[in-house]
């Protein structure tokens, strides 16, 4: 099978109607619906890849607006379960004039963390040829549990594990709990991808050389990622590493490049799951990779940038034979 299921939260974001204001100042917010776990998902499908999502929404207007986006955009939605008494988790997102993300999370508890292990569809976690999931929802019960009985069917079932532990401190107790549970789970994985952030937070050193990176190598896997936004990423392999520069387009807003990204390269490792040996067919799939995060960054929104497999190779066709230009205005 083809089929990349992902595991984990979906969820609403709301982001500011103008650019540039922190939470408190937004004049009024727009939804986006977003959660890592679900635009991975939809990154596969857009593709033209067999994918489905497994987790829990409220059974209220947003849960089931959540199911049909899913749905519409050709993510089987077998797994989804609906909880009666919690709502449908929300996020409020902005970017300040500083650079920096603010978020403020609604989840007190929201549905997504009431997903149990008895509501799993065991059948469909054990069609996965790839299961992939994130952090969040370790963080807790009784989604967690759910969370890790999810991994054991899937690897029982012969699915290579995929883990994007996508931080986000905020939805932690403490910094330590969030590194601790985070790596719990860390030698399962096949395919583990970071971001730099969170490869210092987890190591605790700012650097990506190659020692730094080789502190969250395990000898059980296939393939490290470190994705580095317009740079690119390095990647890890048992028998070789490299790095893969991305290609220059316009930035607009990066929100779901690295979902774009993961969602790109599961499509990839699924069609031909020998690129995990073999370093021209990884940097092939890396570099298709790149091209699909480096679309969605030239867009607002995680979801409505994804790009289809013709965009994408459009792209990549487009910027190859630009290579020599030093700036590409995209469109
Ligand atoms: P996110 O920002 O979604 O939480 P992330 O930090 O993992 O995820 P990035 O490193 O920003 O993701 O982007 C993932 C990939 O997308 C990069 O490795 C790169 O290939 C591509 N990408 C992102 N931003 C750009 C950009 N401005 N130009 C070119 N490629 C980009």
């Amino acid at each position: 099978s083809e089929l990349v299921v992902s595991f984990g939260e979906m969820l609403i974001d709301f982001v500011p109607t103008v650019a540039g204001v922190s939470l408190a100042e937004a004049p009024a917010f727009v939804k986006a619906p977003g959660g890592a776990p679900a635009n991975v998902a939809i990154a596969v499908a857009r593709l033209g890849g067999g994918a489905a999502f497994v987790g829990k929404l409220g059974d209220d207007e947003f849960g089931r607006m959540l199911a049909a986006i899913l749905r519409d955009n050709g993510v089987d939605d077998g797994g989804v379960v609906f909880d009666a008494g919690a709502r449908t988790a929300l996020a409020f997102v902005t970017l300040r004039a500083d650079g920096e993300r603010e978020f403020m999370f609604y989840r007190n508890p929201s549905a997504d963390m009431l997903l149990t292990h008895a509501e799993l569809n065991v059948e469909l976690i054990k069609r996965a040829a790839v299961f992939h999931y994130g952090s969040i929802s370790l963080i807790a019960e009784p989604c967690r549990s759910a969370h890790l009985r999810a991994m054991e069917i899937a690897k029982e079932a012969g699915a290579l594990l995929s883990y994007d532990p996508n931080l986000r401190e905020a939805l932690w107790p403490s910094r330590e709990e969030a590194r601790t549970k985070i790596l719990s789970i860390w030698d399962q994985a096949d395919i583990v991808k970071v971001s730099e952030v969170e490869l210092e937070f987890l190591t605790g050193i700012d650097s990506v050389e190659d020692d730094v990176v080789m502190k969250l190598w395990r000898p059980t896997m296939k393939l490290l990622l470190v994705t580095l936004g317009d740079q690119g990423c390095k990647y890890y392999a048992r028998d070789f590493r490299g790095a893969v520069p991305s290609y220059k387009v316009q930035q607009v807003d990066t929100t779901g490049a690295g979902d774009a990204f993961v969602g790109a390269l599961l499509r990839r490792i699924v069609q031909d799951p020998s690129s995990l040996q073999d370093q021209k067919k990884l940097e092939e799939a890396i570099k298709f990779a790149n091209a699909c995060g480096a679309i969605t960054a030239t867009k607002k929104g995680a979801i409505p940038s994804l790009p289809t497999e013709v965009e994408v190779l459009k792209l990549m066709e487009m910027l190859e034979a630009w290579k020599y230009c030093d700036a590409v205005m995209l469109l």
